[in-house]
């Protein structure tokens, strides 16, 4: 009996379970928030940005990031039909409307003359969020969004690893927000970060993030707004301590199992995986596969071809515009067509090379089998 490859598996080494350990036994009292404040000064040094506030999740990130900048009711915020709901909802919490638009054909994130054509006097933020790892267009957002006076956000939660002209994902635009939830890159099992260099926004977030109590506040239990609870605990940012500590391994391992795929599939025709353009880096979070509409191989394929394997595959984000609780907007054509041919692969870091051939005979065998059927 094969054992089951899964897609997504945390690295833990004993580093994390030592640091973890110690916070569980001596991070109290005093102690209570100094691996959190290390995990903030690591987290800056390695993206190079100037502040950094740990939360409790990337979508917490998210809501404390757009409420500072003042979205409320009856604004629009434009970002990627193709996504996870998380960087939508927060929209929604706030009482605003997600502007769903189409994706570029190759990065699968935003593209920026949909954006352009979105934008209207109701747009109060742009979330550029780099899918899998690929970087979106961020100077031509950058370039739309000061034309407008619009905000550009960078949800990096899937981006760990990927940089741009020399920058990381998350530190370009007016905040970044990142996720440490299990399956991601670096872990703390659910975790999030707020990342700026507004020293103003800054501050803003970091009162709300205190229950709206600001750092110069001097008398006790006086919040001066209402804010929020998204807090990281102290055991938490322990084990994202040992994560960033192994930073570059990680990364590195991910872009080895990415590459190992890549060779593994050239022979195959018809099929195209994240890209990784000139000047950028691409942290690779999930290796992806999209079959071109000639091969005839589809999603429902895809899947039955792994299961039958004991290999978890990924289904490509749906277009959240055709979730229930949005209104379909099918001019995002590109959005509605690739889920259909399409799958992520398993990508964690401590998968076996003979776990990687396993994965990657099953895509050479069903392309034979159906390429043989043609
Ligand atoms: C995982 C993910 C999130 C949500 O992160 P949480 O920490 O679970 O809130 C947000 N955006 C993107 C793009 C993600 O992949």
């Amino acid at each position: 009996m094969t054992s089951r490859i899964y897609y997504t598996k945390p690295s833990i080494t004993e580093k994390e379970i030592e640091y973890a350990t110690d916070a569980a036994r001596n991070g109290w009292g005093e102690r209570c928030y100094e691996y959190i404040h290390r995990f903030e000064e690591l987290f800056k040094q390695h993206l190079g940005v100037k502040y950094a506030i740990a939360t409790s999740s990337c979508t917490g990130a998210l809501h404390m990031g757009l409420a500072a900048l003042g979205v409320g009711p009856g604004d629009e915020v434009i970002l990627a039909d193709t996504n996870w709901i998380a960087s939508a909802a927060p929209i929604t919490y706030l009482g605003a409307k997600p502007v769903f638009v189409d994706i570029l054909p190759d990065t699968w994130c935003l593209d920026p003359q949909r954006v352009r054509e979105a934008i209207t006097p109701k747009t109060k933020a742009i979330i550029a969020v780099h899918l899998y790892g690929n970087l979106c267009e961020m100077d031509e957002l950058m370039t739309i969004g000061e034309q407008h006076g619009i905000p550009v956000i960078e949800d990096a939660a899937e981006a760990i690893g990927s940089v741009y002209h020399g920058k990381r994902a998350g530190s370009i635009g007016k905040f970044g927000a990142f996720s440490f939830h299990g399956t991601k890159t670096v872990t703390t099992g659910e975790g999030g970060m707020f990342v700026t260099n507004d020293a103003d926004l800054y501050e803003h977030v970091l009162t709300l993030s205190n229950h709206g109590r600001a750092r110069g506040q001097t008398k006790q239990f006086w919040p001066d707004m209402v804010g929020f609870k998204y807090k990281i605990s102290n055991i938490q940012a322990a084990i994202g301590c040992a994560q960033l500590e192994r930073i570059d391994d990680l990364i590195s391992r991910k872009r080895e199992i990415f590459r190992s795929y890549c060779e593994g599939v050239s022979s195959i025709s018809g099929i195209s995986m994240n890209p990784e353009l000139n000047g950028t880096q691409n942290g690779f979070w999930m290796p992806t596969l999209v079959f071109s509409q000639e091969t005839g191989i589809t999603r429902e394929n895809l899947q039955a071809a792994f299961r039958s394997e004991s290999i978890d595959a990924r289904v490509f984000f749906w277009p959240l515009s055709s979730l229930p609780p949005f209104e379909p907007v099918l001019k995002n054509r590109v959005s509605y067509d690739i889920p259909g041919r399409a799958v992520n692969l398993p990508s964690y870091h401590d998968l076996s090379e003979s776990d990687l051939r396993r994965v990657v005979n099953v895509i050479r065998s069903l392309s034979a089998s159906v390429s043989s059927n043609q």
